[in-house]
């Protein structure tokens, strides 16, 4: 069942968006060459704390971190821990902040130091999916509409887009109706009215879209080895332009 949200759940779930987004900023602006994945993830908790939130991932299905760490071939779930960032690493980060039993979830993929040609071009297009996705975020359209959007786009490029992982409805649950793919036929699936809030949140793979679990039972990775991007944002559908609530105010 879709939940659409009150203007009462939209305030709190647009200061759940802010926290979030203030934490995502934070620990992007931390990943360097020498930082842990561990450090990312408590600079990120500190945020989130700080604003009076919990981490929405921590203890969710059991997963030990406040953030999903996921570092080159790892597409997401990673789990925060003794690892080093490494020169020419990109590196997934994706949060999410419980503020007063609403969700805001949000990521994204942040190079450190040099990174390959291929790592900027694979961030870049799949930030863009996200645009071309959102534009038709709107009253009217239905989801695969914006699935359809992401992966055409993608795909122009060479690249591919995770199927077995796909965006959601985001609410007083992290994770709610409708599921969201990056991929598929226009014209299909719910239609979109306005109060519904969605986490849209392109996976894309250099090579293939296929992916593998590791033995840790949450890290996703591609199943080819080469490199993942992730981007993602909470949004609102309104009467009008859609609304990104993981957006950082200053
Ligand atoms: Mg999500």
């Amino acid at each position: 069942m879709i939940k659409v949200k009150s203007a009462h759940e939209i305030k709190l779930m647009q200061e759940a968006g802010r926290i979030a987004a203030a934490a995502r900023k934070a620990a992007g602006q931390a990943v360097a060459p020498g930082i842990t994945t561990r450090e990312l993830d408590e600079i990120a908790r500190k945020v989130i704390e700080g604003f009076g939130a919990r981490p929405s991932f921590l203890g969710y299905a059991g997963f030990p971190g406040s953030i999903c760490c996921s570092v080159n071939n790892q597409v997401i779930h990673g789990i925060p821990g003794d690892r080093v960032i490494k020169e020419g690493d990109i590196v997934k980060i994706d949060v999410g902040a419980d503020y007063m039993g609403y969700h805001g979830d949000c990521a994204d993929t942040f190079p450190a130091g040099k990174v390959s040609e291929e790592a900027l071009k694979l961030i870049e297009v799949t930030r863009q999916s996200f645009y071309e996705g959102i534009r038709l975020a709107r009253v009217g359209q239905r989801i695969s509409d914006i699935s359809h959007a992401v992966q055409q786009y993608v795909e122009s490029f060479g690249f591919s887009v995770v199927r077995d992982y796909v965006g959601h409805g985001v609410g007083s649950e992290l994770h709610e109706d409708p599921e969201v793919p990056n991929y598929g036929h226009p014209g299909r699936g719910p239609r979109l009215v306005a109060g519904m809030t969605l986490a849209i949140e392109p996976m894309v793979n250099a090579g293939v879209y296929q992916i593998k679990t590791l033995k840790d039972g949450w890290t996703v990775e591609t199943a080819d080895g080469r490199l993942s991007a992730h981007y993602e944002n909470s949004i609102l559908i309104t009467p009008e332009e859609p609304l990104i609530l993981t957006c950082c105010q200053d």
